[in-house]
């Protein structure tokens, strides 16, 4: 791609305190006051706590319990999924009038990238602001916006200014506003590696840039040089547009959390099979490949990359699939894994394919595979790449 990569202009979008902010919103009389949305009993798990309850260390993700204990005023509120989801409809709808380069990471967050668009360099701060203005007013909520040159920079400047932040970082301001911050706040740098970077006297994102490459390889193996970039405020992940709503996938939460890159693969080359088999079943193609991983504390990410030619091969489907996972266990070489999923979406309708258009893809095999499938239940047959 002949894009320049410095010269990028992406925004990160991340609503404050999405759903505690829905519900205060609806409610005058949560308003100013620790709202916590998700239960407060033992089994229950912060979804989403207001920046009032966050004064007393109240955040996602922590069991209910911890966050009646840290606050015991708390108002929990049940989450109304169903209901975030509209909301979260009529902001993608802002980025979608602003840009046809967005790509959501979750009800609340997406990544937009302008870089196309003809004089943004001059327009960047009133894009932004826009940005935050039209939400306000289709929502009465407010949004945190980060702008780089990257995703990760983007990422790191949203949070900066919260709530409500407007933050750009671009050229030498990069390094000058990460430098001193911690080494965790680059993703997949968690608690263990922490441990293991204070070892070598690394602690802040200055140390990791400027640290000695062997050292850093003692640490991150054959990630070392990515983790270096990204202290560098360098990254070249694209924006991965998500096209039309409809989606394929299947999914499988583990009894047992998955630790090895080799279990954790063969479940994913299964995952994109099934989904594979049902593209094909209805005669579509897909032109996104999605992953979804939720970690044992609950965290979910998802991961997209386009697929060209669009496609319903199992190991097209499967071969970008681990691509992705790979990519993921970069950014986390530690993390467990608990639900693993493999999505197709920007899905189309087959066309009848020439014999020869698409040879390794294994069309044939595929086709075979399916037919027999058919005759005698899905457990039958499994593909080869699963065993190796
Ligand atoms: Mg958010």
């Amino acid at each position: 791609m002949s894009k320049n990569r410095t010269n990028r202009v992406i925004m990160h979008v991340d609503m404050d305190a999405f759903y505690a902010s829905i519900e205060q919103r609806d409610n005058p009389d949560y308003r100013g006051k620790p709202v916590v949305v998700g239960g407060g009993g033992p089994r229950a798990v912060v979804a989403a706590a207001s920046y009032e309850s966050r004064k007393f260390g109240v955040r996602s993700a922590m069991p209910g319990r911890e966050a009646l204990r840290r606050c015991p005023d708390a108002i929990f509120v049940k989450p109304r999924l169903d209901y975030y989801r509209l909301v979260s409809k009529d902001i993608f709808a802002i980025f979608k009038e602003l840009t046809p380069v967005y790509e959501g990471l979750s009800l609340d967050e997406a990544f937009l990238d302008f870089s196309e668009e003809p004089g943004i360099h001059d327009i960047i701060e009133q894009r932004a602001r826009l940005i935050k203005d039209r939400i306000h007013e289709q929502t009465q909520l407010t949004a945190s916006v980060g702008v780089g040159p990257n995703k990760l920079v983007a990422k790191i400047a949203s949070d900066l200014l919260k709530p409500d932040g407007l933050c750009m970082l671009f050229g030498d301001t990069i390094s000058q506003t990460l430098d001193p911050m911690p080494a965790s706040t680059i993703p997949g740098i968690g608690r263990k590696t922490v441990k293991r970077l204070r070892s070598i006297r690394v602690s802040t994102i200055k140390d990791l840039r400027t640290a000695p490459d062997a050292a850093l390889s003692a640490v991150f193996g054959r990630y070392a040089m990515r983790i270096k970039q990204r202290a560098a405020g360098i990254d070249d992940r694209e924006v991965v547009p998500s096209r039309g709503d409809k989606s394929i996938s299947a999914e499988n939460t583990f009894a047992e959390n998955l630790t090895s890159a080799r279990e954790m693969e063969q479940e994913l080359i299964l995952l994109a099979d099934r989904t594979a088999e049902r593209a094909r079943k209805k005669n579509l193609l897909g032109s996104v490949v999605m992953i979804k991983v939720r970690m044992p504390d609950f965290t979910t990410l998802t991961r997209q990359m386009q697929l060209q030619p669009a496609s319903n091969s199992s190991d097209a489907i499967g071969g970008r699939a681990r691509e992705m996972l790979r990519d993921w266990r970069a950014d986390y070489p530690d993390a467990a894994v608990r639900l693993l999923g493999v999505g197709i979406a920007g899905l189309q309708e087959e066309r009848q394919m020439g014999l020869f258009d698409s040879p390794e893809d294994n069309q044939g095999v595929d086709q075979v595979l399916d037919s027999i499938r058919e005759k005698f239940g899905s457990d039958v047959v499994k593909r080869g790449n699963r065993i190796r």
